[in-house]
């Protein structure tokens, strides 16, 4: 099999330079890439429906008789329409064709075929549009469904994989050994193969699934966990005394319980003196999580060692830089910032007094994994909001120190299983407590109409001293127009609704140093409303803003409005937040309804689970893991065999050099480097 990822693509009949290019944009390239290039759904044929019984806009197969030939016309413009009329023993129904010239060549009046796709029409007569067809009596009747791409259809995709399957050798080489095989009962490789796309039966293609998927989340379980072998060494930076106590003077108000607990359970890693600590915190949006890190920063510290704190964004960074200054002002702890869109002589100070010892505290971006990045003697690392980083960052961040303390925070709960996975050994703390007298935010699903009311009760609120956000109506970060968007959007409030109001705005494409300008002066109250892209999802914390409206609220998942939500409802004052969306997709109001329902992230991630099913849960590579090609991250039952299995081969082999495992480590090598993850190496 591995041969096969050097065999290119236009090897196969059919596939010339051009169209090679299209299965390129694909991601495929070679024979072998085809190959593991899964369906991403079936067309079931087995249950077949009868005429009598279709329902308008149902997708069905149905098994008919062709009538009569298949008619050519053309249509204005020159368009091809081919019809037929078939019919079973219960009715009639008509086939409509586009500009598809063999098709009456490839379907004979009087012969039974299946015929699948959406029906429509009614008492009028059935109609079906382009379906897919096969004659009965032949082959499999559970047909794969491919991602296409223009000009590259599914029925083009199946027809270049039935090609490619007769390229496995006689006998396939599989990464599975025997003994695991037997043991969990999956089938080998090649018989998977030939059934996940074009499989017998259905229980063939279960079979073959649960082959396919467990070996995935396996070659990412054996992945993760030599990854950590790489990481961790046996004993950790030595911390004798905690400085708990001194910290909380430090702090402007008291910590609540929750937030003393996982301290102490963090401090007490730290002072143990066996492994360094290697802790994920979690906590609900505005929870608390800065404090604490800030508190064991504080220990490392005072014990003589550095410690650095890794957020995702510039702006939250920065904000964290600020919050930290303030709060170390008064001692002699030295706290630094370092990003990307610094000057570079200003980088290169910072990065001198981190080497020789003066800073004892930075905040800072991807910058701080970057190799002119040296520490004296780094004690700490954390990283904030850790869905936004991939793994092996995380490692790098490590590997800037000799076994220094991890500390990992986020507010997104994970699933246990896949937890297991992810952070493997990492301990868990939950702040399951927010600080006292923050009330709920109270949300409101509203259609356009009730725009202006809510332009209205901003600009009471901001009468008030208060503030609010506006969340563009915009998604993607990154594209040229929605800058164009945003910005005359803001224009216009300016102009209008809000033309007495100081307004600022903030983006993607802004520089970072615009951006701070605009987010302190948003922080120090001189702008009252901040009309933003969703730059400030995570992190921002403005304690005096209290309304959060977001526009196009249907194109964001439950998690993500619930961070944006989780920007208000920070301080003392009632707040609010309206989601503006005219959507009336059974789906969207469901997640509104969700977000008016609860301010609970944990509840919430429930539902996003649920409604989203669990391939979106995560978002675009939201959760720093490689990309999985058939495997689900929420299939807890696969994922908990992935776990046993790793567990039987690293018990039987000890490690992944033994000569049996050489094509399954070559598996993992693969998963990891074609994802940038090239740190097993
Ligand atoms: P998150 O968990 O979302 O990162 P933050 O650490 O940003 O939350 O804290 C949210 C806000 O709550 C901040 O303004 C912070 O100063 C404040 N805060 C944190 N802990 C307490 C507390 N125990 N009492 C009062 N305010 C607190
Ligand atoms: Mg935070």
């Amino acid at each position: 099999m591995a041969s096969l990822y050097k065999i290119s693509i236009d090897k196969l009949n059919g596939i010339g330079k051009k169209r090679a290019e299209l299965f390129n944009k694909l991601g495929i390239y070679s024979i072998g890439d085809l190959l593991s290039f899964y369906p991403k759904g079936y067309e079931d044929w087995s249950s077949t429906v009868k005429i009598e019984s279709l329902q308008d806009g149902m997708n069905v197969c149905i098994k008919a008789v062709l009538g009569a030939q298949i008619k050519d016309g053309v249509l204005p413009g020159g368009r091809i329409i081919s019809k037929g009329m078939v019919y079973d023993d219960t009715g009639t129904l008509q086939l409509v064709f586009f500009n598809n010239r063999y098709i009456s060549a490839m379907i004979h009046a009087g012969e039974e075929y299946y015929f699948y796709g959406r029906v429509t029409g009614g008492i009028g007569g059935w109609q079906m549009i382009s379906p897919t067809f096969s004659p009965v009596g032949e082959g499999s009747k559970i047909h794969p469904i491919y991602k296409q791409t223009a000009g590259l259809n599914s029925k083009i995709i199946a027809n270049a994989v039935k090609q490619a399957l007769s390229y496995l050798p006689e006998k396939v080489n599989d990464p599975l050994p025997e003994s695991v095989r037997s043991t969990f009962a999956l089938c080998d490789l090649k018989y998977a193969i030939h059934n996940i796309h074009f499989p017998n039966n259905s229980e063939s293609l279960a079979s073959a699934r649960k082959r396919l998927v467990t070996e995935e989340l396996l070659v990412l379980n054996l992945g993760m966990r030599s990854l950590k072998e790489h990481s961790r060494g046996e004993s950790g930076v030595d911390i004798t005394k905690s400085y708990f106590d001194e910290f909380k003077e430090l702090l402007p108000f008291t910590m609540t319980n929750a937030q003393s607990r996982v301290v102490g359970e963090c401090i007490s890693d730290l002072t143990k003196g066996t492994k360094p600590m290697n802790r994920l915190v979690q906590g609900d949006v505005g929870s608390g999580k800065t404090a604490v890190a800030a508190a064991v920063c504080h220990t490392v510290i005072r014990n003589g060692f550095q410690a650095a704190f890794m957020a995702p964004t510039d702006i939250l960074a920065r904000q964290h830089y600020k919050t930290f200054t303030e709060l170390f002002k008064g001692t002699d702890i030295k706290t630094a910032l370092l990003t990307g869109s610094m000057k570079e002589s200003e980088k290169k100070a910072v990065r001198a007094e981190l080497e020789n010892g003066d800073i004892s505290f930075v905040v800072g971006t991807h910058a701080l994994i970057t190799e002119k990045t040296n520490f004296y003697n780094l004690g700490i690392a954390v990283t904030d909001e850790q869905h936004r980083f991939g793994v092996s960052q995380r490692a790098k961040l490590l590997s800037k120190g000799s076994n220094p303390h991890l500390l990992v925070m986020s507010a997104t709960p994970i699933p246990r299983t896949l937890g297991l996975v992810i952070f493997g050994d990492l301990d868990i703390s939950i702040i399951d407590e927010l600080p006292p007298s923050r009330k709920p935010v109270k949300t409101y699903a509203i259609s356009t109409l009730k725009r202006k009311n809510c332009y209205g009760f901003i600009k009471n609120e901001i009468a008030q001293g208060r503030q609010a956000y506006i969340v563009c109506p915009l998604v993607e970060e990154g594209e040229l127009e929605n800058v164009a968007s945003a910005e005359e959007y803001a224009a216009e409030l300016m102009l209008n609704d809000f033309s007495d109001i100081s307004v600022g705005i903030v983006h993607g494409h802004m520089k970072p140093a615009e951006k701070d300008e605009v987010m302190k002066k948003f922080a120090d109250n001189e702008i009252s409303l901040l009309v933003a892209t969703t730059v400030i999802e995570v992190g921002v914390d403005v304690p005096n803003a209290t309304v959060m409206t977001i526009e196009n609220a249907e194109r964001f998942g439950l998690s993500q409005l619930h961070q944006l939500r989780g920007r208000v409802g920070r301080g003392k004052y009632d707040s609010y937040c309206f989601l503006i969306s005219n959507n009336r997709n059974p789906e969207t109001m469901q997640r509104l309804k969700v977000m008016c329902s609860t301010n609970d992230g944990f509840k919430i991630a429930d539902e996003d689970l649920k409604l989203r099913g669990p391939g979106d849960f995560f978002g675009e590579r939201q959760h720093g893991l490689p990309q999985m090609a058939i495997a689900d991250f929420a299939d807890t039952k696969s994922l908990e065999l992935s776990q046993k299995m790793a567990d039987f081969i690293i018990f039987n082999y000890k490690n992944l050099y033994h000569d049996d495992l050489r094509l399954l480590r070559a598996e993992v090598d693969r998963l990891f480097s074609s994802n940038g993850h090239n740190c097993l190496n």
